[in-house]
């Protein structure tokens, strides 16, 4: 979801798991409004890249020009607003709403870039300049959405839009741009006014420390092992990997293991030390809330309250209803709803899961009752016996580049036409990035494709896609997008293997970059990806399907030595595997999704009452336990005090995780599609771009997902996937 009234700050929006953020691109100066001057920048952001498609010259920038940049950026930009303002003409769409659409192309330079760099590969200097810049920029966009002025101008030409001829998506945008503002509190007294701005720079500081205070609790509370027989169970590679971590940190000799975001640990079903295993878990779960300049608990409980008393402001009984205001669900009723219909089956699953893992605890000669850090052990004990399938067998088919290359671009060509070229002119932000120039299906340039797979200290968690430069017909700019992933990265002179999670997280991040290529609009602010929250992850999870597709695997998952294509029955062993487990792996998501809700749905009297860090801890106890799952089993997969989803950006996800579970409710009915209709073909790959992928944000989504399916969304295709309904045969 993209503002273009707020795109720098939005650019911010970069977010742990998996998030994509949109950025305005360069452009020509269409200049409507030539009666006010506009200073001109200086330094690397005052002007468009030179390189081709305008992409960064990251040989060109320094750490130091971030600063300097903001501050002349956003002069240049409040100039273009009273430029608009000041116009003596009356309000048109084009003096008004374009030029709004058309301002700030400085700032959103150096934005794109910076918050590029704050995700993947952050240092002091720019977390320093982070601290700094993020109230700057909140006030900057406050002061251009609640400009009385400004407002005046965009309702004008709102008002008498059924007078005007405009095409869909200038409609589009002049409805956009209106109730964005509206939002904004442009509709709000001044005194209203003014306390919202207090509202977004407090919450624009205070989610900035979360993500920083995240980062650092991290690194703290990675596991750090003295003995290597503590890790009995790891492979070779991985306790080279954890080796190398520990002299990476300046202690050689040992092993450390470091944490993941998520509240489970990948590495845990291999240790076979039941002591470590839950002291890992621990750091985990306790990453953030033991006091300490770490903690995050005391930000929680204030920024809960200042999205409660914002809400109010603008008349809404909480946040959930005030932020869910542009989605496709529309309230969170419906998407409460939606979960709590799966409730009680999935509570039972959850119960039958544990049941069988005690089983097997006990058949292997255990004396305990399975505990969160044991459940995945076990869980993959389970599932070997009962599938025959040990991912370590498995991976061995998947190596990094190969995957990228010979599969996910493989799925791209067969589905849509397009093609690819590595390149290495292009300068990179890390040595380890790599770039591809994309070709469309009549071999003109479609964009550029910049790819980091591997996991590094100073990346945040999860996986992401964003644009350097976005689609734009009004700019003539072709896409610039990137792929960010957190792949463990072997030592040097290893075969870099890739978990079949990761895999399909290499496909999911793909498909976010095909909806960026596809982008097909005038308006940079309407393109690609700019689309609701609870809609912009649906054709990125659709794409993880061809990860197991079989002419596509037949292409991709060769075993690194011998060549050899993955046997087809591990193939349908994951598949079998796929349904097992999922009182787990929904039941985690779906607690977090509607812990976020609970935070979510307090009133202003409520959220102040939670105004220390034990009351953080209670209120999130009883939230969980009032769900009705068997949260003490399977907890969320984030914690209140590492929900960074919801936490770290002043709107970010928050009252949006169940986005994941909605759009997976989109995915799933259209892998249904797509099987019903002869599966991966030009003919699906290119209806599926002319009805989603090449529509950004200018249409309903409910009318889209019907052009492309011919019905509405439905539910069942989701639950038989997740194993909790029988397919109908
Ligand atoms: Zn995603």
């Amino acid at each position: 979801m993209k503002s273009h009234l707020l795109a720098a700050v939005a650019a911010s929006a970069l977010l742990a798991g998996c998030a994509t953020t949109n950025q305005v691109a360069d452009m020509p100066m269409t200049d409507n409004v030539a009666e006010t001057a506009i200073p001109s920048g200086t330094g690397y952001f005052a002007k468009a890249s030179d390189l081709p498609l305008h992409a960064p010259d990251f040989s060109k920038i320094s750490d130091t020009d971030y600063a300097p940049a903001f501050d002349q950026a956003m002069e240049i930009h409040n100039a273009e607003i009273a430029a608009i303002v000041n116009n003596p003409e009356a309000p048109t769409f084009d003096n008004t709403i374009v030029a709004l659409e058309t301002s700030g192309k400085m700032l959103n330079r150096v934005a794109t870039v910076f918050y590029a760099l704050t995700g993947a590969n952050t240092n002091d200097t720019l977390q320093a300049i982070d601290t700094e810049v993020s109230p700057k920029l909140s006030a900057h966009s406050d002061a251009i959405t609640l400009n009385p002025e400004l407002f005046a101008r965009v309702k004008a030409v709102y008002d008498n839009r059924a007078a005007m001829s405009m095409t869909p998506e200038d409609a589009k945008l002049l409805e956009e741009t209106y109730k964005e503002m509206v939002h904004a509190g442009a509709m709000l007294t001044p005194d209203q006014k003014e306390r919202v701005k207090a509202i977004n720079s407090r919450l624009s500081t205070l989610t900035t420390e979360f993500s920083q205070r995240l980062i650092e609790a991290n690194k703290e509370n990675a596991l750090v092992v003295d003995d290597k027989a503590m890790l009995a169970g790891l492979s070779e590679a991985e306790i080279a990997a954890a080796a190398k971590t520990a002299a990476d940190r300046g202690m050689p000799g040992k092993y450390v293991i470091a944490l993941q975001n998520t509240t489970q640990q990948p590495i845990l079903p291999s240790m076979e030390n039941r002591a470590l295993r839950e002291k890992l878990f621990k750091q985990s779960i306790h990453r953030a809330d033991q006091g300490g300049a770490n903690d995050t608990r005391a930000l929680i409980a204030e920024v809960a309250k200042l999205r409660a008393e914002k809400a109010a402001l603008f008349g809404q009984p909480d946040w959930a209803t005030y932020a869910m205001y542009d989605r496709m669900a529309q309230n969170p009723k419906t998407a409460i709803d939606f979960m709590n219909a799966m409730v009680p089956a999935l509570a039972a699953t959850q119960r039958a899961e544990a049941a069988a893992l005690n089983a097997e605890i006990k058949a292997s000669g255990g004396d305990f009752t399975v505990k969160p850090w044991d459940w995945d052990r076990y869980a993959e004990k389970v599932r070997m016996a009962k599938y025959d399938l040990d991912e370590s067998a498995v991976k061995p088919y998947f190596e990094v580049t190969r995957t990228l290359e010979d599969g996910v671009f493989f799925m791209a060509e067969k589905l849509y036409g397009v093609t690819f070229e590595k390149r290495t002119d292009l300068p990179v932000y890390h040595p380890d990035v790599t770039t591809y120039t994309v070709f469309d299906k009549d071999k003109s340039l479609l964009g550029i494709f910049y790819f980091d797979p591997f996991q590094r200290d100073n990346k945040r968690g999860g996986a992401w896609m964003s644009n350097f430069v976005e689609q734009s017909h009004l700019y003539g700019t072709k896409p610039v997008i990137y792929n960010v992933l957190n792949i463990p990265k072997a030592p040097e002179g290893e075969p870099q293997l890739v978990s079949f999670d990761n895999v399909e997280t290499m496909f999911h991040e793909f498909g976010h970059a095909l909806h960026g290529f596809f982008a097909d609009q005038k308006y940079a602010s309407l393109s690609g990806t700019a689309t609701a929250r609870d809609f912009v992850e649906y054709p990125s999870q659709v794409h993880e399907m061809w990860a197991s597709d079989p002419a596509v695997l037949a292409n991709y998952a060769r075993h690194h030595e011998t060549g050899e294509v993955i046997p087809g029955e591990l193939i349908a062993k994951i598949e079998a595997a796929s349904k097992f487990n999922q009182g787990y792996a929904l039941g985690e998501t779906m607690e977090a999704a509607l812990l976020d809700m609970k935070w979510h749905s307090l009133s202003p009297q409520e959220a102040a009452a939670i105004d220390t860090p034990e009351k953080v801890d209670a209120f999130e106890r009883k939230s969980l336990t009032e769900l009705g799952l068997e949260v003490e089993l399977v907890p969320p997969r984030y914690r209140s005090s590492y929900f960074s989803h919801i936490f770290s950006d002043p709107t970010g996800y928050s009252a949006g995780y169940y986005s994941y579970l909605w759009t997976e409710m989109l995915d799933r009915d259209s892998r249904k599609w797509f099987r019903e209709n002869g599966g991966l073909t030009r003919a699906n790959g290119d209806h599926y771009r002319a009805t989603v992928l090449s529509r950004g944000g200018t249409m309903d989504y409910f009318e889209m997902f019907r052009n492309f399916a011919g019905r509405e969304p439905d539910v069942t295709p989701m639950l038989e996937a997740r194993g909790l309904v029988e397919p109908v045969k």
